[in-house]
């Protein structure tokens, strides 16, 4: 399997002119990187201009909704993402439950939406500091997970990657040690062999995401034990992701 890397443009950059080069200069220095799988998530009014360049590069989105069509005012629905060649949505990142209250339970109807359309999701999951000051990180992470997939069937899951993202390592140069994510990304895949088998927790990839650079990139999956990144900040600044590709590749 090659090492998912998903970069998550979040709302940058701010011109359409500014995402395409970008969005070229990634394809061209990635192009030689045959054993990862790159993902761009840029801001939706991007996607169809990166839909005519992408070539080697995949396509994700930042979120969607969880209806088809209809009256739902500002949204997006997964059959849209699919028509703009999209394989992949972010959901359940942190800042969308932070900043847009959003629940588990809206999250596990964005799941069950995304895997109709058979797009790849990518769910996160993750403690705030909080939560971890208090030793409730495993507790809050089995949570999402059983809430996030709750009324999903194995058979259902197709395509699902999980993204642990400790909150209080995401956008802040925080890092939290490969060792201790490591343990994490263990603990998801137990909760996954719970809730369905252990063949799909073995199956299902595991990526880690929160300030993620080209120094600490190798650590996570070299010694983490992850399929791949989910990478913010440093993922608009082309040099420094291509070297992320690099130096997780070439590992
Ligand atoms: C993210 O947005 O998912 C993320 C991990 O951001 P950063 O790499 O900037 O911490």
């Amino acid at each position: 399997m090659k090492t998912l890397i998903v970069a998550n443009w979040k709302m940058n950059p701010s011109s359409l002119a500014e995402a395409n080069r970008l969005f070229g200069l990634v394809e061209k220095g990635s192009k030689k990187i045959k054993k990862a799988e790159v993902v761009v998530c840029p801001p939706f009014p991007y996607l169809l201009s990166m839909k005519y360049q992408a070539s080697s590069i995949k396509l994700g989105a930042q979120d969607c909704f969880w209806e088809e069509k209809g009256a739902f005012t500002g949204e997006v629905s997964p059959l849209m993402l699919k028509n703009l060649r999209c394989n992949y949505v972010i959901i359940g990142h942190s800042e969308r439950r932070n900043y847009f209250g959003e629940t588990d339970g809206v999250i596990n109807k964005k799941i069950k939406s995304a895997l109709q359309a058979k797009l790849s999701p990518i769910f996160c999951i993750g403690e705030t500091w909080q939560e971890r000051n208090k030793g409730k990180t495993r507790q809050v992470l089995k949570s999402q997970i059983e809430k996030g997939l709750s009324g999903i069937k194995e058979n259902e899951v197709n395509g699902l990657i999980l993204a642990y993202e400790p909150v209080w390592a995401i956008g802040n140069g925080k890092i939290c040690s490969f060792k201790e994510a490591q343990v994490m990304g263990f603990y998801s895949r137990e909760i996954i062999a719970r809730l369905f088998s252990s063949l799909l927790a073995k199956k299902i990839p595991v990526l880690y995401g929160g300030s993620v650079n080209s120094k600490n990139a190798r650590d996570y999956v070299r010694e983490g034990g992850f399929d791949g990144l989910l990478v913010g900040g440093a993922s608009l600044n082309d040099q420094e992701f291509i070297e992320i590709l690099r130096s997780v590749v070439n590992a």
